[in-house]
């Protein structure tokens, strides 16, 4: 199946099907990418001994030179320091113009390797193979970055890949937890904006966590879409795109005072969730709104409450910190109904602070 990013002169296909990577020499030259420049893959550790060779076996029996750079996996690879390590390898192996940096992985790989492709002289045709489900929210949409010491995704740029090649296969290998944190980001798509694709959701929780091919195919063309269709509106985050952080508003804080590491950025963004439905009861939409979304969100293993050790002021801090308040105000993705979201500028300290104490009651 081939879905379309609609951006003018930069938009792309993303390819979704089984076994892709196996075929990443004849989308190479679908693309009419040049055989005479070296082709620099960036992939980390776990991932390597599972899916490189595909990749590397099929650009070379189409006649592509293929050169390898394999990172730790983690959060940690988002750096400067292994930007440069990366560009090393790009220089030192004759990278030109016309080379093509390929992100095989999660989307630590994919930003990492998207900034290299934006910066490398000047930019080099980027080319996405995702290997994680949450990868269907990173893969698509063209933010690439590394982390500063200081702060998350604060060094990089729009840059948009040539293709995007998902291979649902590849995910058969990924750990239970990195399945349900991914599949947080699909429930995300549903909520802001297609509630038939959130009732599929639940309805399907069991397939998608067992792998099921159809399942996981069918959901990732979806969440792609919802995610290709705010992009395409808005690429540059002017507006509507913003829609697209339900849930990471209090899910961020989560992340940075649980010290990243002890909660993905599915399971945080899970809990911001709930948090977004309860403020927004508070505010006067109906109860079953709340319910209804942490049922889901609870089919999938995810957490919806407040983890007790989580300080409240520490919670608060991080999020000034990541959005500012103004006011004692704060810009809030609220749910309006299941499917619909709204971007709200009002929303209070206070009213953060309640729910995060309710949703310690939870726990
Ligand atoms: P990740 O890349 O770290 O992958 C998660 C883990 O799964 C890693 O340990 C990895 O080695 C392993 N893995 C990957 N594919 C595997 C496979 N097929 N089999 C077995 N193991 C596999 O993390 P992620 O959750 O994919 O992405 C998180 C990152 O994405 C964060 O840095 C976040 O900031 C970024 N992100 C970016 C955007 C964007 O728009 N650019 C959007 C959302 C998230
Ligand atoms: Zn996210």
């Amino acid at each position: 199946r081939t879905l379309e990013v609609d951006l003018g002169d930069r938009s792309y296909p993303i390819y979704i099907g089984g076994d892709l990577l196996k075929q990443a020499g004849a989308y190479f030259e679908r693309h009419g990418l040049t055989k005479k420049s070296p082709v620099l893959i960036v992939t980390d550790k776990n991932v390597a001994p599972l899916h490189l060779h595909k990749v590397e076996a099929s650009l070379q029996a189409s006649g592509y030179r293929t050169v390898c750079h394999i990172v730790e996996a983690g959060e940690p690879s988002k750096s400067l320091a292994v930007f440069e390590q990366v560009m090393t390898t790009a220089i030192e192996n004759g990278l030109d113009r016309k080379s093509s940096v390929v992100a095989l992985g999660g989307g630590v790989v994919g930003d990492l390797a998207g900034f290299v492709a934006a910066s490398y002289m000047r930019g080099v045709t980027f080319v996405q193979m995702p290997t994680t489900i949450l990868a269907h929210d990173s893969s698509v949409g063209g933010k690439v970055a590394v982390n500063h010491r200081l702060a998350k995704n604060m060094i990089g740029a729009f840059y948009q890949p040539e293709m995007v090649l998902y291979d649902v296969n590849s995910l058969q290998t990924l750990p239970d937890r990195e399945v349900r944190a991914g599949l947080s980001e699909m429930v995300k798509h549903g909520l802001i904006w297609d509630e038939p694709f959130a009732n599929w959701c639940g309805d399907n929780c069991d397939k998608l966590l067992a792998l099921d091919a159809d399942a996981l195919e069918y959901g990732l063309i979806q969440g792609c879409g919802i995610k290709a269709k705010v992009v395409a509106t808005d690429e540059r985050e002017q507006g509507l795109r913003a829609i697209l952080n339900l849930g990471h508003t209090l899910g961020h804080a989560i992340e940075a005072t649980g010290g990243y590491g002890e909660y993905l950025h599915g399971e945080a963004i899970s809990i911001g969730m709930a948090a977004a439905a309860l403020i927004a009861v508070h505010r006067g939409r109906d109860a079953s709104l709340y319910e209804k979304t942490i049922q889901l969100l609870k089919g999938f293993g995810l957490p919806t409450a407040m983890p007790q050790h989580l300080k409240e002021e520490q919670l608060i801090s991080a999020m000034m910190h990541d959005k500012k308040f103004t006011e004692n105000k704060i810009v809030f993705v609220l749910p309006v109904r299941i499917g619909e979201v709204e971007i709200v500028s009002d929303v209070m300290l206070e009213e953060v602070r309640q729910v995060i104490a309710e949703l310690k009651g939870e726990g």
